[in-house]
């Protein structure tokens, strides 16, 4: 069998179908110099692996039915558990993520690219897939025991032709299987330049339109960046005309072009979702972490009732870092000088709506070259979730972040990759 991409997901595919095979010939192929490049940068350089509880809930695109049965076939469990055995034990941080305790990411791949060496798989890198040519029985379809259409294993072709450019010229491969695990459009330079798109179309899927997700928001203006470098908590609230408000929580960081941190990157794919589709949107931030204007302004009375000599900006020190309580100040107005007990109920409201419902003066987003995954791509109903075979081409298999499937920040993404990986790794083993 061939597999395409050595990400992720290509990776943990070849490793479990030889585990389960032993017999089974593997080629990973990837048009990268070097392999998992994308690993080697993620999580900070750390890579944080999975996340200690994983549910359908904590992504977007699949039917959660779908995503529960992939996740349930290999689980954040027996992803902890396969790191340890291949010499990587992990340990939780906050927000339940799991990382390597080396708190090195080349550990990750270094265990992946042993294990494959232990397993006789053939990772290739440098050897970019062009093609790839289904055999004649391909484009037979017929009902699954469902009545579903689709393929039976039965009606796999017996051969695909892999066309791949190398150092030494262009390549080919028969296999009976290939593996599409070609990763989405983010951080194109790591190899993953949404080609695979293209592949899986061409054998005879659709793609959703891809967006952007887990990238950093484009602010107007420059309130921003005198704020550059600080983090906090905030809850951000992402109106889609529409749709009810989102609302997302957690640390935020502002930089010199606007905003990121988990709290802003969770945000992105919503807005950028909601840009591809026309549909007016806009995100408030409340700097106060989730308080809501009425109990906002209770606790501001209380405290400026506590401290009436001190300057405003002093008093919501108590709740945010001082750069970002004298910014809040002057975006509503307020004189620095004006002392907590002498603060007009105007100003105060003023002040209450900066505090708790500014508009965000959103532009856009980073995009690709900045983004940690792909939103959209191959739907999930085109997939078989106890196989990850295509329900359009017998003998191909999708894993990964090509799937219509993106998770927010804490691990999830890379527990998508090694759960869809196993799955088609073993029905591929079983089937050989
Ligand atoms: C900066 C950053 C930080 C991240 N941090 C985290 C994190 O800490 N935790 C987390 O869960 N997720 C994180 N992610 C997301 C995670 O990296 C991805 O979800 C995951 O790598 C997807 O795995 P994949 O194997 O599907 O795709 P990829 O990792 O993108 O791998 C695809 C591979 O296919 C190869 N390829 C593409 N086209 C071809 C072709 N035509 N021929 C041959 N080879 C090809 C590419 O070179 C690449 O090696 C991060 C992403 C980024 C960009």
């Amino acid at each position: 069998m061939v597999v395409v991409g050595a990400g992720a997901a290509g990776l943990a595919c070849a490793i479990f179908a030889a585990r389960a095979n032993p017999a089974l010939r593997i080629v990973v192929l990837d048009g990268a110099r070097k392999v998992g490049a994308k690993i080697l940068v993620s999580g900070g350089g750390r890579c944080n692996v999975t996340n200690v509880r994983v549910t359908p809930a904590d992504f977007y695109g699949g039917n959660p039915h779908v995503l529960r049965r992939v996740l349930a076939a290999f689980s954040e469990v027996q992803a902890r558990r396969f790191f340890e055995e291949i010499g990587v034990p992990l340990h939780e941080e906050e927000y339940g993520k799991l990382f390597p305790d080396s708190n090195q990411a080349r550990t990750v791949v270094d265990a992946l690219l042993a294990e494959c060496q232990r397993l006789h798989v053939d990772v290739r890198t440098q050897h970019r897939v062009t093609d790839v040519t289904p055999g004649a029985a391909a484009r037979v379809e017929v009902p699954d025991a469902a009545g579903a259409r689709g393929f039976t294993p039965a009606a796999r072709p017996h051969a695909f032709r892999v066309i791949a450019e190398s150092p030494e010229g262009c390549v080919a491969w028969q296999a009976n299987n290939v593996v599409l695990a070609t990763g989405g459009r983010s951080l194109p330079k790591t190899g993953s330049d949404g080609f695979g798109y293209e592949l899986a179309r061409r054998l005879g899927h659709d793609v959703t339109p891809t967006v952007p997700a887990l990238d950093p928001l484009v602010l107007s203006g420059d309130a921003h960046a005198e704020l550059s470098g600080v983090t906090h908590d905030v809850e951000l609230t992402i109106h889609v005309a529409g749709a009810r408000p989102v609302r997302i929580r957690g640390p935020m960081l502002w930089t010199h072009f606007g905003v990121s941190g988990p709290a802003a990157l969770n945000a992105s794919r919503l807005w950028n979702r909601a840009e591809q589709a026309g549909t007016p949107v806009r995100i408030t931030i409340n700097l106060l972490d989730g308080l809501d204007f009425a109990a906002a302004e209770h606790a501001l009375i209380e405290a400026c009732q506590a401290q009436p000599r001190a300057q405003v900006s002093s008093v919501l020190r108590r709740w945010l870092p001082a750069s970002v309580a004298e910014a809040a100040c002057r975006w509503s107005g307020l004189a620095s000088q004006v002392l907590a007990g002498q603060l007009p109920r105007e100003a105060r409201r003023r002040l209450l709506h900066v505090l708790t419902e500014w508009p965000l003066p959103v532009v856009g987003t980073r995009g690709y070259r900045y983004a940690e995954v792909t939103s959209g791509g191959v739907p999930l109903h085109q997939i078989d979730p106890s196989t990850m075979a295509s329900r359009m081409c017998p003998g191909l298999h999708l894993v990964g972040e090509i799937l219509d499937v993106d998770g927010r920040l804490g691990g999830f993404n890379f527990q998508w990759a090694w759960s869809s990986g196993y799955v088609a790794g073993a029905a591929l083993a079983r089937w050989a």
